[in-house]
């Protein structure tokens, strides 16, 4: 509010280029927070957008739908995990977090069970900026930790220590399945990030671990919310994260990568027995965003998803994969890292001390790259199209960056 940081101005964005105002060209390798899957300025997008400002940019959806928010309604419900085939849009991730919570509550206390209004969760996780959000996440790192004395009092687990690809560690699901057995009679439901914790830490997790979580969610019928905002749409090597474990959650938050960057949109998706749990009592969920389902930005995101799924892929995420790991992995010798790791379409370079955000920033734009570390991390998250070349400039910055802590 007093001391912005330094802000490049844009002009314009193309591929996987971000042009600045003075004409210098930075290679994105963050994708605009999750975002911009397929690049800037993508002719099919814009071609989405264009044609359906053609016909309207928006109208109310209470008692109107249109073809856009149906289109893209019933992608999602073929491409999600399965059961999964009510859907709630709304205008950002952290608003389908609020969706998905309301959903939880609003199904116990219809089911005549009100004393079920606590979630249990993960510590590490991040879940979004408004009030129910960031209730639920990690109360040291969320960023939220100054509001902690007006926040909803939740349950937290340790983060899982178990990494992913490996085996379950003895004893890692232990103090969760203690939670989760003694506060069951008042836990509404669990959320989580499955696989990768992202802004709470960019902490990728063993897949047993969540099958654990959702066996245990059934045993003790506690909802389970897998908040798959950043995970979702292939980032991870798969559609969603949650197909590494095989689970199919209650609820389902999507977001960031849902318009390819376009616009702001969310979903929370319900199965049909959660969804008349929810109106047992003849109500419908009680949440009613103005701008709900867009058109402008259900039609871009439905085109999104058809350009994702049409497209090769699963071979890009596997090539930046491979590439991540080729260049970053060395660097876990570096004398200022403590660990590299890379998941899918997502390379992460943790520090030992904190980075100086501004003067790694400048240097990386110095360079040609847009990359905003954080903490003690500095991380990649390329759109999908990027070229062997151009990842190689980013990975080539991050090199460079490190050299200039030591
Ligand atoms: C970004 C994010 C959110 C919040 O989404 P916004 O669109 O920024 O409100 C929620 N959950 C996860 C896992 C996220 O990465």
């Amino acid at each position: 509010m007093v001391d912005p940081g330094p802000a490049w101005p844009v002009a314009s964005a193309a591929g996987c280029r971000i042009r600045l105002a003075d004409g210098r060209e930075l290679v994105d390798g963050m994708s605009s927070w999750w975002c911009a899957i397929h690049g800037y300025n993508h002719p099919a997008l814009n071609e989405a957008v264009a044609d359906q400002l053609g016909r309207m940019a928006h109208v109310m959806f209470g008692g109107l739908t249109h073809e856009p928010a149906m289109a893209l309604g019933r992608r999602l419900i073929d491409i999600v995990p399965a059961g999964l085939d009510r859907v709630f849009f709304c205008d950002s991730g952290s608003v389908a977090v609020e969706v998905a919570i309301k959903m939880a509550l609003q199904y116990w206390f219809a089911q005549g069970q009100p004393r079920k209004a606590r979630l249990l969760t993960l510590r590490g996780g991040y879940h979004g900026d408004t009030f129910g959000a960031m209730a639920v996440c990690d109360p040291v790192n969320g960023m939220h930790e100054r509001f902690t004395p007006v926040l909803a009092r939740h349950l937290f687990a340790p983060r899982p220590r178990s990494r992913f690809g490996g085996p379950l560690q003895p004893g890692d699901l232990d103090e969760f399945t203690a939670l989760l057995g003694a506060h069951a009679q008042e836990l509404a439901a669990v959320i989580l990030e499955p696989i990768v914790q992202g802004a709470g830490g960019m902490w990728f997790y063993c897949a047993e671990y969540l099958a654990g979580v959702a066996a245990l969610c059934r045993e003790h019928d506690v909802l389970l919310i897998a908040d798959e905002i950043a995970t979702g749409f292939g980032r991870t090597g798969r559609l969603f994260a949650c197909e590494h474990a095989g689970i199919s959650p209650d609820i389902l938050c999507l977001g960031k990568a849902l318009t390819g960057g376009y616009l702001t949109l969310a979903a929370t998706l319900t199965s049909g027995r959660v969804a008349r749990g929810i109106s047992a009592d003849g109500g419908p969920l009680m949440h009613g965003p103005t701008f709900m389902a867009n058109p402008l930005a259900c039609a871009v995101a439905a085109r999104s998803i058809d350009l994702l799924i049409e497209g090769p892929w699963q071979a890009r995420v596997a090539a930046i994969e491979a590439q991540l790991r080729a260049e970053l992995g060395p660097l876990s010798a570096h004398p200022a890292v403590a660990e590299v790791r890379v998941l899918g379409a997502i390379g992460v370079v943790q520090t030992r001390q904190p980075v100086p955000v501004e003067p790694l920033q400048r240097h990386f734009v110095g360079a040609g790259a847009w990359i905003r570390p954080f903490g003690h991390l500095v991380y990649l998250m390329p759109p999908f199209v990027i070229s062997p070349g151009e990842l190689s400039l980013l990975t080539r910055a991050v090199a460079s960056g490190l050299d200039t802590l030591t």
